[in-house]
């Protein structure tokens, strides 16, 4: 790669023909024309929000330095690769479309016999234009170190520069788009930021089973995106077909997984959706942990009881329960883990001290027990594992 250091482009420079697109809310064009701010793979314009924005001006306007900006060469026109959210920032401000807050807490606009002198503060500037063999790979590493700098990129904003072109327009469109109108119902089901390129990185993994780079790599050139928008509909058609309402937990769950297991069994979604809630009513009352994991619960059948953590008796309960176990034990001369009596070992006549012994549900939760006292019997450590596997 061939990299230039210019440090005489002034801000005046760059805001000549500076226009910003105040409805997609991005910077598009400056120095003239000859610089495209927002390149069609990079992330949106994330500053607007009336304070990293007026940060960046307020360090133009106190002499500070607002770091190095990165362009790309392509021809006779420059990409910005590291500085959009920048020079975004201040093009806005001297075009009259951000205020800033003066010393009193006032704001103020653009005004040329104030801030005239800013126009020609110069920037400091990396020019690079790609060489060699493989361009790519060249301007994939550059991404990476530039990115230790300043906000960094998500990992699929990163993918989407690095495989720009048609296809990545395309899923953009659709799957980046706030104002895509089936977008607040996908996020019911796809947690994160759509224009952080969260919604797309996960149909993305829906349709490649997780191998997103692999996935970009084979359609990079490709104009069109069915199999992508197909696949992603029919994971939101099962869960809205498998599941009579939605939860809050039901946001972010790993569906493309859970569809790939589940889409071909029948389900009675009555009696799935009334599991659901029995489910949900013993997470409230503290009995099952992981309330996310309900729904890969209930599609499994209710035979992964790891997935829900069902909770522990209480130690108050436990000690009480030892106690009395014990005592009863002494007085019968055996040991007071029930199961070693039974097994006629070397420990029958064990009496355990309470850090040796776990409680156990005397009639197993999957099976309606309950979590309490007289539902609870102290086994030895070994005993107890035993169990729990059986
Ligand atoms: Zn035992």
């Amino acid at each position: 790669m061939k990299t230039e250091l210019r440090t005489d482009i002034t801000v005046g420079d760059i805001c000549k023909g500076f226009h910003y697109n105040t409805l997609e809310g991005k910077g598009v064009r400056g120095w003239n024309g000859k610089l495209i701010i927002q390149p069609e793979y990079q992330r949106n314009y994330i500053y607007a929000n009336g304070k990293d924005d007026v940060a960046v001006v307020d360090s133009l306007l106190k002499k500070y330095p607002i770091g190095l900006l990165y362009f790309l060469k392509v021809g006779d026109e420059y990409e910005v690769l590291d500085g959009q959210q920048r020079i975004t920032s201040f093009g806005r401000f001297v075009s009259g479309q951000l205020d800033v807050l003066d010393a009193n807490g006032m704001p103020h606009k653009f005004d040329p016999a104030l801030h005239g002198w800013l126009l020609k503060r110069p920037l400091t500037i990396y020019i690079c234009e790609g060489e060699g063999d493989d361009p790519e790979r060249e301007i994939k590493e550059w991404f990476k170190t530039i990115n230790i700098a300043g906000k960094q990129l998500t990992e699929q904003e990163f993918l989407n520069a690095t495989y720009s072109g048609p296809f990545i327009t395309a899923a953009k469109a659709v799957f980046s788009n706030s104002s895509n109108a089936n977008m607040q119902k996908w996020k019911r089901f796809v947690a994160g930021d759509e224009k952080r390129q969260a919604v797309l990185a996960t149909a993305l993994d829906w349709v490649s089973k997780g191998h997103i780079e692999e996935y970009l790599k084979d359609h990079r050139y490709d104009t069109g995106i069915t199999e992508l928008t197909a696949y992603f509909d029919s994971v939101i058609a099962w869960i809205d077909g498998t599941f009579k309402e939605v939860k809050d937990e039901m946001c972010g769950l790993e569906w493309g997984r859970l569809y790939e297991l589940y889409h071909t069994k029948g389900y009675d979604i009555d009696k799935v959706w009334e599991r659901i809630e029995a489910l949900f009513a013993d997470a409230d009352n503290g009995i099952v942990k992981n309330k996310r994991n309900i729904f890969e619960y209930v599609l499994g059948g209710e035979t992964k009881h790891e997935l829900l953590k069902v909770r522990l008796f209480d130690p108050k309960i436990a000690k009480r329960v030892y106690a009395m176990q014990t005592e009863d034990a002494k007085s019968k001369g055996v040991s007071n883990c029930p199961d070693c009596v039974l097994a006629h070992n070397a420990n029958a006549k064990r009496i355990y001290a309470f850090n040796e012994m776990e409680a156990d549900h005397v009639t197993a939760w999957t099976k309606g027990g309950d979590t309490s006292e007289a539902n609870c019997q102290m086994l030895c450590r070994h005993h107890n594992r035993v169990k729990c596997n059986s």
